[in-house]
């Protein structure tokens, strides 16, 4: 056995081995070690290997997907190998081979590996999210990427240059990446696999014979290095399935002109679909969805994730939100209607990947059928924006299907297909007949327990059945004796403490037409079940469409929803490059103020071409990077088609959205705060044009005063006059106000706060004009700084300031530029002439004399230059 067991752990590529033991899933060696420490199961062991016992421990069969839940989540990837032959299959082989039977072991195969990236089964997704597989590879300097949601089948191709290949995994966000191996740009955590699965050729090949065509023109243009990452990926699909492909729909080239482009970091600072802590709370999306079904908050995160840049696009999502927003009632139907249908999209996905359940079936029957009814009620409405009308079609179509699934199915099948009864009574006459047959074999012994209680004038006598011994008839012990007369009919089976058991010949007869009959009736559910299969596989596609319009109905009445609740605004779109917001509010901070009872302050933002930067001060904790964000998300909501928290929104479409906001510690990734902020800073430089907006928070903090004051300057420079952007600035460097004399369309605002009896009130409220001094003493007060420490700052401050004003430092050198040619650096260039001389000196050349008068000369002017 351990012979057979190592063979597989090698063919296991790495995974945990699960290795099908009777009722059990077994595991050995280290593999027992990992999974007995993330499982939190005890580690036995087991015989001896080199003279050491095994490490081993186990999981019942019939409880193994959430054990294995867990272990995909901590991020194992675990082989299945499963018993292919039966015990007397094995015994019959060993026969054959002339190997004596008591050695017989049972054949196993890994019949499939499980990851992160390829599950299908309902208890290890998660319903709200979508789980995307992505392969990614390079075709002579242009990226491929290619992703798949196996759970239903829906997959893209883009590419893209190697430079933005981090922006779009990020905005794919997979739990599985697959790469070429040896690939040196690959992104992080990806898994290495043979790079000839990587060919462009064998891609389109693997893709027409999936799809059953000849050319992939009727389904879009697609470059080579997509169709090169499609090879990857159903390659990767193949070996991970042993052979079996889960549901993959025809693939969907994405181009990079159709989205708002964002940067990993952008995304990350946004808090789009995840926090910055992990999770969804706290993110935008945990405060907008108001999604009825899964499908629908999986459309809503990818939405978020690719907002358009398409007007007329956003313009067709907004008239579905404004419908079900300005009628109540239907969207308080669409919603009640939507949340009662279960998740086709996952079912079917099961269905063909050959994991499908008697209750996929049932919910697909269910799903279907509701749809078709969603569909009737929309039809009847007046007014049905464009879109709605284009989706009506996609949800109905299924009538034949229902139909057979209706007549064919109990209305909740099981989701064990092993025990049968999941075939409706009636549609099949000889099903019905053997059911019949072993209702009757039951009524049969009944009737025969009633006999032979009174034959036996014992009226404990019970028939009862279990998994050993089949039927048999059961008295106490006391009365066994007159069935154990060699003439009473019955024979003895069993003793027990305190019970004897029998049997009887008209007993074995019944129980035989109730065993024959009931395997004859579950091989015909068998079946009918895969006869059912064959019809949802055959129109698997239009189920995907189906689900896809219900998840687009359900997003756009989330929300609807989510705008009536919050007193939100249809934005209207425009292709000038404004923002003007009026009563703009942060989704997320502002249901965590209403949490606790506080008032959220609106503000307004009003960029055009002739005014596109705004410089903001003010003291911490006023609300800057709060009012810096919330503009960024009304945008990112707009351009998603969706409702924005303000009073009203005018939004000019936006190409590409930057956020540096914070400071974001990547310490792990071996990059310091201050490294991050310029990396992140510099992308925004290069890539910015006229039609992006971007938001800036507070640049330079991470370096000295000096060095970050001018990095501030010069990079608010840039963006006003070279990139050009809408940008929203927030910085601490009141210095900055100066920019407002040489950058025409720049202007100065700043966060309100006043000092109240010696306590500092924020007020939250944007207002015009330069902020008037910096609140940090009392903002370190308000945090509960000891008293001594902010009196000792205090002292400082004015010791710094009074110097300040003597030497005419720093804010007075700013009026000129270059930035300071105050004191710091007249000194640094002195020493820097003092330096060059020394440097010239040619010490051996020198009389004493002239060695003399050099010193005095030197010490001349480093005296001089003192500041
Ligand atoms: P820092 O300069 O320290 O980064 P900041 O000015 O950027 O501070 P924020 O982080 O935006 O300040 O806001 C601090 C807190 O103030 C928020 O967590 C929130 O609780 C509250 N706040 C911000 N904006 C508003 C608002 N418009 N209305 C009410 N409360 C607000």
């Amino acid at each position: 056995m351990m012979a057979q067991y190592l063979a597989l752990k090698a063919q296991a590529d790495g995974c945990l081995l699960f290795y099908r033991m009777g009722d059990f899933f077994e595991l050995f060696f280290d593999d027992a070690r990992i999974a007995a420490q993330v499982l939190d199961i005890a580690l036995t062991s087991r015989g001896e290997h080199d003279g050491a016992p095994i490490p081993m421990c186990g999981v019942p069969v019939h409880s193994a997907e959430s054990y294995l839940a867990r272990l995909i989540r901590s991020g194992q990837r675990v082989a299945i190998a499963e018993q292919v032959e039966t015990p007397d299959e094995a015994k019959a082989r060993a026969k054959r081979e002339g190997t004596p039977s008591s050695k017989a072991l049972v054949a196993r195969d890994i019949v499939r590996f499980v990851t992160a990236g390829t599950l299908t089964e309902e208890s290890l997704l998660e319903p709200r999210r979508a789980n995307v597989l992505a392969a990614v590879c390079d075709v002579r300097g242009t990226c491929g990427v290619a992703a798949v949601d196996v759970s239903t089948g829906r997959m893209t191709l883009e590419e893209c240059a190697p430079e933005d290949i981090a922006a779009v995994i990020a905005r794919l966000s997979p739990s599985e990446t697959v790469a070429p191996e040896g690939w040196d740009q690959a992104p992080d955590q990806v898994m290495p696999r043979p790079r000839q699965d990587f060919s462009s050729d064998g891609g389109v090949e693997r893709l027409c014979k999936v799809h059953g065509v000849a050319t992939l023109d009727g389904f879009g243009v697609f470059g080579r290095a997509m169709t090169a990452a499609a090879g990857g990926l159903i390659a990767y699909l193949d070996h991970v399935g042993r052979g079996t492909l889960p549901l993959l729909l025809p693939p969907v080239a994405v181009g990079s002109g159709g989205t708002l482009a964002m940067d990993a970091a952008t995304r990350a600072s946004l808090e789009i679909v995840e926090a910055s802590r992990g999770g969804r709370a706290g993110s935008l999306i945990d405060a907008i969805d108001r999604c009825a079904t899964g499908a629908g908050a999986r459309q809503l995160a990818e939405d978020l994730s690719a907002p358009l840049t398409d007007r007329a696009a956003i313009v067709d999502r907004l008239a579905l939100v404004d419908r079900l927003h300005g009628d109540p009632l239907l969207r308080a139907d669409v919603r009640s209607a939507l949340r009662a249908l279960p998740d086709i999209g996952r079912a079917i996905g099961r269905v063909v990947a050959g994991r499908g359940s008697p209750r996929d079936l049932g919910q697909l029957r269910d799903g279907l059928d509701g749809a078709r009814r969603l569909r009737d009620h929309l039809a009847a409405q007046p007014d049905r924006p464009a879109m709605l009308d284009a989706l009506l079609p996609d949800l109905g179509g299924h009538g034949a299907l229902t139909d057979l699934y209706t007549r064919a199915l109990v209305p909740s099948p099981p989701t064990e297909r092993g025990q049968g009864g999941f075939i409706a009574e009636g549609y099949d006459a000889a099903l019905d007949d053997l059911r019949r047959t072993s209702g009757n074999a039951r009524r049969a012994i009944a009737a025969l327990e009633a006999k032979y209680r009174a034959e036996t004038g014992t009226p404990s006598l019970k028939i009862r059945h279990n998994g050993v011994l089949g039927y048999f008839i059961e008295v106490p012990a006391r009365h066994a004796d007159a069935l154990m007369a060699p003439d009473s009919g019955f024979t003895h089976r069993q003793t027990m403490a305190g019970a004897v058991r029998f049997n009887s010949l008209s007993l074995h007869e019944e129980a035989s037409r109730i065993a024959e009959a009931g395997g004859h009736a579950l091989a015909a559910e068998e079946s009918h079940f895969e006869e059912l299969v064959t019809h949802a596989v055959a129109a698997r596609e239009n189920i995907a469409r189906t689900a896809a319009a219900l998840a687009r109905i359900d997003v756009a009445a989330s929300h609807a929803e989510r705008a009536a609740e919050g007193g939100w605004a249809r934005p209207e779109i425009v292709d000038e490059p404004v923002l003007r917001v009026t009563g703009g509010r942060h989704p997320v901070v502002e249901t965590a103020l209403a949490a606790s009872g506080e008032r959220f302050v609106a503000n307004d933002c009003a960029l055009a071409d002739d005014d596109r930067l705004w410089l903001i001060g003010g003291p911490n904790m006023g609300g800057k990077s709060t009012f810096l964000r919330q503009n960024a998300l009304i945008v990112l909501l707009a351009q998603s088609g969706a409702f924005v928290p303000a009073l009203g929104a005018v939004v000019g479409l936006v190409d590409r959205l930057f956020s540096r906001v914070g400071a974001s510690d990547q310490l792990a990734r071996g990059r310091s705060t201050f490294m991050v902020e310029m990396v992140e800073t510099a992308a925004i430089l290069s890539q910015a044009t006229e039609r992006s907006f971007v938001i800036l928070d507070e640049v330079g903090r991470g370096t000295s005063t000096y060095d970050g004051l001018a990095l501030a300057w010069a990079v608010a420079e840039a963006v006003h006059s070279t990139n050009r952007c809408r940008c929203l600035f927030a910085t601490h460097y009141h210095e900055l106000a100066r920019l407002a004399d040489t950058c025409e369309a720049l202007s100065l605002h700043h966060v309100r706060a006043r000092e109240w009896k010696g306590d500092l009130v924020l007020l939250h409220e944007l207002a015009e004009g330069p902020a008037d001094r910096s609140y940090g003493l009392a903002v370190a007060r308000l945090a509960g700084v000891p008293q001594q420490v902010v009196a000792r700052a205090k002292a400082v401050l004015d010791k710094l300031e009074k110097g300040r004003a003597e030497t005419g430092g720093l804010a007075a050198g700013l009026g000129d530029l270059p930035l300071f040619a105050a004191a710091a650096h007249a000194e640094e260039a002195a020493c820097d002439t003092l330096r060059d001389r020394l440097r010239a000196l040619d010490v051996d050349a020198l009389s004493p004399r002239e060695a003399l008068e050099e010193l005095y000369s030197l010490k001349r002017e480093a005296g001089e230059s003192e500041p």
